[in-house]
């Protein structure tokens, strides 16, 4: 009787549930599911055993097994793995599973920690988000979705902030965001210098209103930032777009949509006016869950798109690819990893602490997709990790498939 071997590739996840497996190919980005039957699933936890190389024994006479041969066809003409005949001459072939393991990073770096030795922790920050200042027409609950300006009447100390930036340099950090009315912050011309000066990349949000309020000849905001504009008003968008260009302004509009209707006004503009450099962010309002679940909620549609790089899919079992490696500063000097919890210290902490805090603790960074209902989906690391719409509606999912 012939024997094979069968060995999957090493870019191919296979994942199961108790009703579901699906196969994911990271490489060509094929993949196919079907119900979980017994007689498959001896096969796969065999194949995730990491001492069988991805890699198992099947005799001639187990393929006559239908469902087996089925999902052994699939895989083939997938280019997911291949049936192997044993013969003389002919070696085992070698995979490698895909598997990563987050617990030795996290250890590691407490390992690091109690010896003192921890200053590489600073790599993992690539982007701060500033709040220099609030702005009357902010939003609190927006600015834990997008960033946002909010209500504040604080302004935020130059020089800690100077001190706390430059002793977040030498790491990854490539990206600094300035948000609220910025335009009257104080000292945005020398923040914006010094920003300039390190080779940081800056970009600005601010307010239609507040921009309009303020033209001013700023020249600070001619110096290559970005500006982004978020547009609550559509008849101030030709004096916004007037004054950007008028200023040769890098500028990106950004509409905030709570509803549908607000959706095809926003839709008509942009398509009169021919427009071209915005974005559209849904935005929970606190009574527009019916608008998330027709245009934000993951459908079966969003999930046969998703198109991940093993890399990618290893990101979202380790961290959350939507927080991790970011900051927040509020005005009064505050600093979250994620303005949905509570702020891991201030900005007279050193930012060696903040960060081994967030990363032993893993409130924000490390939020992934292991709490039930996702922890039983087949689809639960091809999802996108979990957002601040989550956090915000305050469900674990926005899902149509699995709720
Ligand atoms: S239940 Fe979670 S993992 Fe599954 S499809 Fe929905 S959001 Fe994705």
């Amino acid at each position: 009787m012939k024997k094979y071997w069968l060995s999957i590739f090493q870019d191919v996840f296979i994942w199961q549930t108790k009703d579901t497996i699906l196969v994911y190919n990271c490489k060509n980005k094929q993949s196919f599911s079907g119900p979980n039957r017994l007689v498959l699933k001896e096969y796969i936890d065999d194949l995730s055993n990491l001492d069988n190389l991805y890699t198992v024994d099947i005799e001639e006479e187990q393929l006559k097994e239908l469902n087996l041969k089925n999902w052994i066809d699939k895989l083939v003409s997938t280019h997911s793995g291949e049936l192997v005949e044993q013969q003389e001459g002919v070696l085992r072939p070698v995979s490698l599973y895909p598997y990563f393991k987050l617990q030795n990073d996290i250890e590691h770096i407490r390992w690091e920690h109690r010896l003192g030795i921890g200053g590489k922790i600073i790599q993992d920050l690539h982007e701060i988000t500033v709040h220099v200042n609030g702005t009357d027409l902010g939003s609190e609950l927006f600015s834990r979705q997008t960033i946002y300006p909010r209500p504040s009447s604080r302004i935020i100390d130059w020089e800690k902030l100077k001190n706390f930036l430059h002793n977040c340099r030498g790491g990854m950090l490539t990206k600094v965001s300035l948000v609220g009315d910025i335009m009257t912050y104080p000292h945005l011309n020398e923040l914006i210098s010094w920003l300039d000066d390190n080779q940081l990349e800056v970009s600005v949000y601010l307010l239609d209103s507040d921009l309009i309020r303020s033209m001013k000849d700023k020249e600070a905001l001619k110096r290559g930032c970005e500006t982004n504009v978020l547009c609550n008003n559509l008849s101030l968008l030709p004096q916004v777009s007037n004054y950007c260009k008028h200023n040769s302004l890098d500028f990106h509009i950004l509409f905030p949509v709570t509803s549908e209707e607000e959706y095809e006004q926003i839709s008509n503009v942009i398509e009169e006016t021919k427009m071209r450099g915005y974005d559209l962010i849904p935005l929970f309002n606190g009574h527009n869950e019916n608008f998330f679940q027709d245009y934000v909620f993951t459908s079966m549609d969003d999930i046969q798109e998703i198109d991940l790089s093993k890399r990618e899919v290893f990101s979202h079992q380790a961290v959350n690819t939507n927080f991790f490696g970011k900051l927040t500063i509020l005005p009064d000097g505050r600093v979250y990893a994620n303005l949905n919890q509570l702020p891991i210290g201030t900005m007279n902490d050193p930012i060696y602490n903040l960060l081994y805090k967030e990363m032993d603790e893993g409130i924000s960074w490390r939020m992934i997709r292991d709490q039930k209902p996702c922890s039983d989906c087949v689809y639960q690391w091809l999802c996108p990790s979990p957002s601040n719409y989550e956090l915000v509606i305050g469900k674990s999912n926005l899902c149509h498939i699995n709720p």
